[in-house]
C-alpha cells in the first residue's frame, strides 16, 4: 500500500474512439500521477472521422456524480470539457460553486470551453454559449480557449500574438481569474504561442508547431495536464508551463489510427 494520491475530476463527454473527451482526460491524469475521476455529461458516437451523434446525461445525474466523488474522495482540482447544453452548464456552475471550486476558491477549476470537434462537429447546443459566457466563465480559475472558441465567446478574429493579447483582455472581462489563449490554430506563425494572462501578469509560452494531422484530443490533453499539475499544488503559471511541456511531447508522439485524425499520445 502507498499514500493516497492527489485527485483530479473531469466533467466531460465520452469519445467512443478513445482519443479525446474524458478518455483523454483520464489517460492524462494517470500519466501525470494523479487519481482521475469523471462526471460524464454526454456520450458521443465518434471515431477518427468525426462525431455522428451524441446524447446528454440528465443534469441531475451530472451533479450527483460531482457531489458523490467530492463528498467521499475529495477533489484537488477539476476541469470541464464537453458540456453539451445550457441546462448542464447551469447545473455544473451551481454544483461547483456550492462545493468551493473556482476562482479565488480552494479547489482550482479549469474551464475548457469545448464547442466543436476538430472536424467542425458541434459538441455544444447553440443556446448554451450564453450560459458558458455568463454562468461558467466567471467561476473559472483558468479558461483555455483555442482561437475558434475565442471567436465564439468574444467575436474577435485572432491570428497573431497581438490579437491573443486583446482576446485575453476581452475574456478576462467575462470574469475568469486567468485566461490561456491557445495559438495553435493561428496560421501566421511558424511557432505555436499560448498566451496566459490574469490582467496583471502576461506570459507567453512558445513551442514548435508539429506538422501532423494526428492532434485529436490535443485540447483536452493540455487542459487535463494543467489540471493534474494544479491538483499537485502548482500555481497557475507553473501548471500551464508543465502542461505545455506535456502536450508538446504528446503531439510529437501522436499516432495514426483509423481513416481520419489519430490521437495525441500521453504515453512516452
Ligand atoms: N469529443 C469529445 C467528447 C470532446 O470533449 C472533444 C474535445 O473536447 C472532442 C471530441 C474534440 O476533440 P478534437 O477537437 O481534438 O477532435
Amino acid at each position: 500500500m502507498t499514500e493516497t494520491p492527489k485527485t483530479a475530476l473531469t466533467i466531460a463527454g465520452s469519445d467512443s474512439g478513445g482519443g479525446a473527451g474524458l478518455q483523454a482526460d483520464l489517460r492524462t491524469f494517470f500519466a501525470c500521477g494523479v487519481h482521475g475521476m469523471t462526471a460524464v455529461t454526454a456520450v458521443t458516437v465518434q471515431n477518427s472521422i468525426g462525431v455522428s451523434g451524441f446524447t446528454e446525461i440528465p443534469p441531475g445525474i451530472v451533479a450527483a456524480q460531482i457531489e458523490a466523488v467530492a463528498s467521499d474522495m475529495g477533489v484537488n482540482a477539476a476541469k470541464t470539457g464537453m458540456l453539451a447544453s445550457a441546462e448542464i452548464i447551469s447545473t455544473v456552475a451551481s454544483t461547483v460553486d456550492a462545493l468551493g471550486f473556482g476562482r479565488e476558491r480552494q479547489t482550482p477549476f479549469v474551464v475548457d470551453p469545448v464547442a466543436a470537434s476538430m472536424h467542425g462537429d458541434s459538441l455544444l447546443r447553440d443556446d448554451a454559449l450564453e450560459a458558458l459566457r455568463t454562468e461558467l466563465l466567471p467561476r473559472a480559475t483558468l479558461v483555455t480557449p483555442n482561437l475558434d472558441e475565442v471567436r465564439l465567446l468574444t467575436g474577435l478574429d485572432v491570428n497573431d500574438v497581438a490579437g491573443q493579447r486583446d482576446a485575453a483582455e476581452a475574456l478576462l472581462a467575462l470574469g475568469p481569474q486567468w485566461v490561456l489563449v491557445k495559438g495553435g490554430h493561428a496560421t501566421d506563425s511558424p511557432r505555436c504561442v499560448d498566451l496566459l494572462s490574469d490582467g496583471t501578469h502576461v506570459l507567453e509560452f512558445e513551442g514548435p508547431r508539429y506538422d501532423t494531422p494526428h492532434t485529436h484530443g490535443g485540447g483536452d490533453t493540455l487542459a487535463s495536464a494543467i489540471t493534474a499539475h494544479l491538483a499537485k499544488g502548482l500555481g497557475v503559471p507553473d501548471a500551464v508551463s508543465a502542461g505545455k511541456k506535456f502536450i508538446e511531447r504528446c503531439v510529437a508522439e501522436s499516432y495514426p489510427l483509423g481513416a481520419g485524425a489519430g490521437p495525441v499520445s500521453p504515453f512516452w
